[in-house]
């Protein structure tokens, strides 16, 4: 199953898709599982929630990006919204209080949203070690580099802030078409990230599932 667990619709000031193409956009392109995670809201997933209900194979993942005082962390498979601002220790809490898990967010871009340095001393569920919009420079090699060493579970996601970007970059791994099963998934580490820039065509999803008949 390919899936990409970071993408921000109209919810967010910031971008330009809206739910509805996003969820048939990521179809088309052959995704199985999507997690719309606005910024500091859950509203946008929600609507997924309640207008794709129903799809035996497609999964939408509960989520939201929230902003905490030290950088961004994506919330997957949560139930409510959790405030910005928090600091990111208490935040985490507050995730898996729902039984979410915490995804640090792009943690190596040197603005105020990764958590950089801090992310060493804390305690995530997995990290984004291959982000879209950061493919240029060193950041997505540090947080590839970081999760090897210290085995934290690593995710690709494309952050796309336009339907164009949708699952430029992308996690691969095998689950059941729920997200509990997903979620477990990711916790386990047995992730493959791969990606780019450009968005990922049909064929791709091919290959890989050939290379994951053969294993
Ligand atoms: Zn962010
Ligand atoms: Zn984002």
């Amino acid at each position: 199953m390919i899936i990409d667990t970071h993408i921000h619709s109209t919810y967010s000031p910031d971008s330009s898709s809206s739910v509805a193409e996003i969820v048939k956009y990521s179809r088309k392109i052959g995704l199985d599982a999507i997690a719309i995670a606005d910024h500091d809201t859950m509203k946008g997933s929600m609507e997924a929630k309640d207008r794709f209900k129903g799809l035996k194979d497609f999964v939408i993942i509960p989520a939201m990006e929230i902003s905490t005082n030290k950088g961004h962390i994506v919330a997957l498979g949560i139930k409510e919204e959790i405030s910005p601002g928090l600091d990111p220790k208490e935040t985490v809490e507050l995730i898996r209080d729902q039984g979410g898990i915490a995804v640090a967010a792009h943690p190596f871009v040197r603005y105020r949203e990764g958590l950089f340095s801090r992310i060493s001393s804390l305690d995530v569920d997995a990290l984004e070690t291959l982000n879209s919009r950061y493919i240029f420079g060193y950041s997505n090699w540090r947080a590839r580099k970081m999760a090897e060493e210290t085995k934290i579970p690593q995710l690709g996601a494309s952050d796309a802030h336009f339907l164009g970007a949708i699952g430029s970059c992308v996690t691969e791994l095998e689950a059941d078409f729920d997200v509990e099963s997903i979620l477990e998934v990711i916790l386990s580490g047995k992730t493959n990230v791969f990606g780019d820039r450009t968005p990922l065509p049909l064929i791709i999803k091919e290959v890989i599932n050939k290379k994951i008949k053969k294993v």
